[in-house]
């Protein structure tokens, strides 16, 4: 035990951690939290409230929390692409979108072979500029978080959006695909699947930077669920649990923990030296200063 707050589970955490912070608790107002994006030009972090049908804002300047965006489409995850475009995943309109600098909404993709998709959950950029995203059906099968619907699909699966706009389904065989992150050099996509038994991230090769291939399992959830991943600058990845946010080796190792009173969804770093770890937990925005920063 290194602290309260961490959980050392191999010695290599604890060049990852520092001795003297703490985990701060930034907001507690909201109803599930999820979809933390940093903005650096303002130094600002949106994430969204999903249930509550809003996307929020922390403000790094004046440490307060204030709605960004109500209604917000039940939108959960989100990404920065790199024109610093905010990129969301929309639940109620079943679609992944773009906010223009002018304040335009251009979409991204909202159908696969003329049907819908379910619910577009999180979402990353390549450096090809190829738009990643995973589509579970969470936002269509209550009201809580979307709207209750069939899915037009029938699949939960991940997709790649090329600049050209095509759009291909990349990963088919996921029970609810959720969380996905890039290795360093891109030679490697990290998804989560949510609604396995336990919950799991599986590694796979990109291919052609365009297709997935050689699955090998990485982790299996000893608590709740992955959902959200982020990896650091030494390739680690973090991921949000049923306990906290995991530390976790590129071939598995479970490294540590922040150990969170509530459960951690979605994850990312930020702060100008992207070194302050966001935490969306249930109903809490937590924060923690690490000696780790953002993989760049
Ligand atoms: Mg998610």
């Amino acid at each position: 035990m290194f602290t309260d707050w961490f959980e050392v589970n191999d010695p290599r955490f604890e060049s990852l951690i520092l001795p003297n912070v703490h985990v701060d608790t930034l907001y507690s107002g909201g109803r599930w939290l999820e979809g933390p994006v940093y903005l650096p030009a303002v130094r600002q972090l949106l994430f969204s409230d999903i249930p509550n049908n809003r996307v929020l804002r922390y403000d790094e300047i004046n440490d307060v929390v204030a709605p960004f965006l109500q209604p917000s489409q039940f939108a959960n995850g989100h990404t920065l692409d790199r024109s610093g475009r905010v990129i969301a995943c929309e639940h109620f309109t079943r679609r992944v979108t773009r906010t223009e600098h002018d304040g335009g909404i251009t979409v991204i993709a909202s159908h696969f072979e003329g049907k819908r998709l379910n619910s577009p959950n999180d979402v990353v950029e390549a450096r090809d500029g190829s738009i990643w995203f995973t589509d579970p059906t969470y936002g269509i099968s209550t009201e809580y978080e979307g709207a209750r619907i069939e899915s037009e699909i029938g699949s939960r699966n991940v997709y790649r959006v090329a600049p050209s706009g095509e759009i291909a389904a990349v990963l088919t065989d996921f029970v609810q695909p959720n969380g996905l992150a890039f290795s360093l050099d891109e030679s490697v996509l990290y998804v989560v699947d949510s609604g396995s038994k336990p919950g799991r991230i599986v590694a796979f090769d990109v291919v052609d930077g365009r297709l997935l291939s050689n699955p090998r399992l990485i982790a299996e959830c000893p608590k709740g669920i992955y959902d959200g991943i982020r990896l650091d600058r030494h390739g680690h990845i973090w991921a949000g649990a049923g306990d906290g946010v995991h530390c976790i080796a590129s071939d598995g190792t479970l490294l540590g923990k922040i150990r969170l009173p509530e459960a951690a969804a979605n994850i990312c770093f930020g702060g100008p030296a992207r070194n302050r770890l966001y935490i969306c937990a249930t109903r809490t925005l937590y924060a923690v200063y690490l000696n780790t920063t953002q993989a760049v």
